[in-house]
């Protein structure tokens, strides 16, 4: 546990067994230890094949854990609950959850679900995502709001009233001064008086990655030269009592409660603006933003951690907008947060297994130098040098002469002077060398059974870090260290930087047996799901929720679902699955492979595009069926 800081990131929800196992404590410090589920078992459950009592799915495995889900949800809102009684806040905290966050039917239903009682809502920035905010919050406390953020066209705002219509708490946020025409245009036509919200843009300015939306430069919202025109053209409609709310982001994840309160004040200035000039303003909004701890060191000097809590973070935002409500005599607004990251990273764990392991090294094992290779190498000068400089012990100096005829080799290769078995001993002799010397780290490539475009996407994209460690052995410790190699046929597709600042992670010996070696990638909840694109035609993993129940093992899986299989992946490329598999089955018929061909093929159609260990697996119905849970 310590030496992948899983104290650290993990915490309250992660740790190790007495198994040497990572245990999920699905309900943070509360979980009592006979209560904590052990994920090695959960993930043998749901890839154990039927026969043996498991449920068949492939890897890799997405494993949701909706307990977590519920505390983070039920923790911030506690936070926020202690920051309002105990800085005699005079309003409440009342949350929405941003879908762009992770847009899966059950995080959200689950978000909805455990939120009602404290009228917890929904943000969308699109309109799929308002259509499923709308559909889900029908189930959720009339008076959660629901954000409309995002560029909006008609269609857009005639949704956002419609949603109006239907009892929900709607609000539109004008992200640009062009949107007001069309909300009061569409409120006319509808019949609908809309309730309208601002977005500031504010000049406090976050510096790391997740600011680049924030400033004067930002992409979104409204400059003080853009609000007054709005208020006056509200005015003029006899209209601002719509305007009810202001809203700001200066982006995600925001290093410390420093910046976040300098972003705040601005933010309370321009509302307490808006109620001085007559808007009926009820709601400040502060965006997302609440960071989270992916390497463990609670600070603020990267985009991989900050420098505070939930606590502090709830805190710091009461704090600062009752005390410029205070300055101006002004009733303490209502304070909705948008904090996305924060609640849904830690509900799920992605388990994706080493099946293979190889030398990082050019060599994988030191060629012998025979007699016609050493004459060769004998004749050429730096070879010569470097034995020399061996004889007199001059092991950096043999080093350079190393790389040297490593060099002149290579060139004499592309003249064509020598051949491969040269090559190859010269790199064979470096290799040594450089390992005799102690430069060498016995750095080896593991091959994951993952696409790092489909599942870690800010990895690649943005260089974001995740926590990654195997899930099991950790009372054993690791022998080797090991870059990760995925199964892309590119070469962004690896994990070669970790938390830590480490270029390997200290991995354990693959023992070749049956059993497999298990990594899991925490924190991955939020934006890694839609971000992640389907390159070589890797798709989603399989996916199990899994809950906290009584019984020996504390869980219950209730819910199971293979990934997509190459004919899904094939059908979202405008491929038709069913009709390839007539053509070859055909051709297959013609050359006389028949039956077996065919057999072979809708195999190949209905499984998983990721790599089967020992050759086995198992199998689905034909290319148009055979999902099922
Ligand atoms: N609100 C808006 C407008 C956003 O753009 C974002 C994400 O960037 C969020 C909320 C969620 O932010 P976070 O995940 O940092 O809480």
């Amino acid at each position: 546990a310590e030496l992948y800081k899983i104290d650290g990131w993990g915490a309250p929800y992660f740790s190790v067994n007495a198994a040497g196992n990572i245990a999920v404590r699905p309900h943070g410090a509360t979980t009592l230890p006979h209560q904590e589920i052990d994920l090695m078992k959960a993930v043998r459950k749901a890839v154990d094949q039927k026969p043996a009592g498991g449920l068949g799915l492939r890897l890799p495995l997405l494993v949701r854990f909706p307990d977590v889900l519920r505390h983070r949800l039920e923790s911030l809102h506690a936070a926020f609950d202690l920051a309002v009684r105990s800085n005699g806040y005079g309003s409440r905290y009342q949350g929405v959850y941003p879908v762009k966050c992770n847009q899966d039917r059950y995080v959200v239903e689950d978000i909805v679900e455990a939120g009602a009682p404290f009228h917890f809502g929904l943000e969308a920035g699109s309109k799929p995502e308002l259509l499923l905010a709308m559909s889900c919050l029908l189930r959720g406390s009339p008076e959660a709001f629901l954000i409309c953020n995002g560029y909006k066209d008609v269609e857009y705002v005639e949704l956002a009233l419609t949603a109006r219509a239907l009892g929900l708490n709607a609000i539109v946020v004008l992200e640009q001064e062009e949107e007001l025409l069309t909300v009061v245009e569409a409120g006319r036509r509808l019949g609908i008086r809309p309730v309208i919200g601002l977005r500031a843009k504010l000049r406090t300015k976050h510096a790391g990655h997740f600011g680049s939306t924030s400033g004067e430069k930002g992409k979104f919202g409204l400059t003080a030269a853009q609000i007054l025109p709005v208020v006056r053209r509200l005015q003029r409609l006899e209209m601002l009592d719509c305007l009810q709310l202001l809203h700001f982001h200066i982006g995600s994840q925001i290093p410390t409660t420093a910046l976040l309160a300098d972003g705040v004040r601005e933010a309370a200035q321009i509302y307490c603006e808006l109620a001085r000039l007559g808007a009926a303003m009820r709601v400040i909004d502060v965006g997302g933003g609440l960071g989270i701890d992916y390497d463990g060191t609670r600070s603020a000097g990267s985009d991989a951690s900050v420098g505070y809590g939930l606590e502090e973070y709830a805190a710091a935002v009461v704090r600062t907008v009752r005390d410029a409500c205070d300055r101006r005599r002004m009733r303490h607004p209502i304070i909705c947060s948008e904090s996305g990251r924060a609640l849904v990273s830690h509900h799920s764990v992605l388990v994706f297994e080493a099946f293979s392991s190889s030398s990082c090294s050019a060599v994988a094992e030191p060629v012998p130098i025979g007699p016609d290779v050493a004459h060769l190498l004998e004749g050429l000068v730096d070879y010569r040098s470097l034995v020399a400089a061996a004889v007199r012990g001059e092991y950096e100096t043999c080093l350079l002469y190393a790389e040297q005829l490593k060099r002149r080799c290579v060139e004499r290769f592309k003249e064509g002077l020598l051949g491969l078995e040269h090559l190859a001993a010269v790199d064979g002799l470096c290799e040594v060398l450089a390992k005799e010397n102690g430069h060498a780290e016995p750095v080896r490539a593991y091959h994951v059974n993952l696409s790092v475009f489909t599942s870690l996407p800010d990895f690649w994209a943005i260089g974001q870090l995740f926590p990654i460690a195997p899930i099991h052995r950790l009372d054993q410790r690791p022998g080797v260290s090991a870059v990760l190699q995925d199964l892309t046929c590119d070469s962004d597709g690896k994990v070669d930087r970790f938390i830590g600042g480490w270029s390997s992670l200290p991995v354990h010996e693959l023992d070749g047996e049956d059993g497999g070696y298990f990594l899991g990638m925490f924190l991955g909840g939020a934006y890694q799901e839609a971000l992640g694109g389907a390159h070589n035609l890797f798709a989603g993993p399989s996916v199990v929720r899994v809950e906290q129940s009584e019984g020996p093992h504390c869980f219950a899986v209730t819910r199971a679902v293979p990934g997509a299989s190459c004919a899904d992946v094939l059908r979202a490329m405008q491929h038709e699955p069913e009709v390839m598999f007539e053509g070859l089955k055909g051709r297959a018929g013609d050359f006389g492979g028949g039956g077996a061909a065919a057999r072979r093929l809708a195999r190949a159609f209905n499984s998983m595009p990721y790599l089967v260990r020992g050759g086995g697996g198992g199998e689905r119905g034909g290319p148009a069926g055979g999902r099922g849970d």
